[in-house]
């Protein structure tokens, strides 16, 4: 439905280990990467309910938004996003796009964005906007997983160790339940918690986080612009310039193994680049020749 998805996977080459890159940046320049393959399924029970309106929460930089705006423009459904802060301006290129798109945007506080994972909160969402169809924020539910079941393929059957970027972790518990038996996954939390899993032959690593969700340091933006650089592969700030940073660390301090069949998960989110640039004051791809550093 809407995307057609062919994995194209890249090798790129580093200290004598070949590392191959599923390149899901390419699937669609708004709805990029895992994205799309969480609201696949989500859109498809909305149309199966009858609903005509998408209803869902994120930030004023929100990948999930953006996806979600293209994707039900796509399917000829109506968008809503709750979009959390009031004092977001008409210069946010993620919003301004998403509107471009047909979404709805309402600004809500952010004390007000906090209950929108109760009960009440949504109940009340349901009444206002009756004909609705509510994904959380993030694409984070079970459709959203059963989705991110489909990233890997016969294709990248032959890779042993999968990266890929964590925050809600959908995408992780999707990859990991479709591993095949020899595979093991790595997560890499972007958010400063200790993330926990018990799925079977995964585990999410907790230092490459950087001081947090969207924080970065002079080391992460070094590396990202060397990366891209030397790869002609472009990263985003928040989730894959860490994910990538992390592998190439792991490598650096010799815990992987030449034999590891390394596979990065390239998850997107190249549309909040610009607008993270602009809040941070920062210059795309600076030139720059020492790596981790
Ligand atoms: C949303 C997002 C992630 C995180 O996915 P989760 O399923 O929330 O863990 C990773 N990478 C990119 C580029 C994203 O936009």
């Amino acid at each position: 439905m809407l995307l057609e998805y062919t994995p194209i996977i890249q090798t790129i080459h580093y200290k004598g280990y070949d590392i191959s890159v599923l390149r899901l940046d390419l699937i669609h320049p708004e709805i990029s990467g895992n994205k799309w393959f969480k609201l696949k399924y989500n859109l498809q029970q909305a149309k199966a309910e009858n609903k005509d309106t998408i209803l869902t929460f994120g930030g004023a930089y929100s990948n999930h938004i953006a996806a979600t705006a293209f994707a039900c423009k796509l399917a000829g459904m109506n968008s809503l996003g709750i979009i959390r802060g009031e004092d977001i301006t008409e210069a946010n290129q993620t919003l301004a796009l998403a509107k471009k798109n047909g979404m709805t945007i309402i600004p809500i506080s952010r004390d007000e964005y906090k209950l929108k994972h109760t009960e009440a909160y949504l109940k009340n969402l349901e009444i206002k906007y009756s004909n609705s169809y509510i994904i959380p924020e993030g694409g984070d539910n079970a459709l959203g997983e059963k989705g991110c079941e489909e990233i890997l393929t016969k294709e990248t059957n032959r890779f042993k160790t999968l990266f890929c970027a964590c925050g809600t972790q959908t995408t992780f518990n999707g990859i990991a339940n479709s591993l095949d038996t020899k595979q093991k996954l790595v997560g890499i939390n972007v958010l400063k918690f200790d993330a926990t899993t018990n799925k079977k032959n995964a585990v999410i690593l907790d230092k490459y986080h950087f001081g947090g969700y969207a924080k970065h340091t002079e080391a992460l933006l070094n590396f990202k612009s060397w990366f891209e650089c030397t790869y002609d592969i472009p990263l985003d700030y928040i989730y894959t310039a860490k994910l990538f940073y992390a592998v190439f660390d792991l490598i650096d301090k010799n815990e992987m193994e030449e034999t590891d069949k390394i596979l990065i998960i390239h998850s997107g989110g190249l549309q909040g680049n610009s607008g993270y640039e602009k809040r941070y004051n920062l210059k795309p791809n600076r030139q720059v020749n020492d790596p981790v550093g």
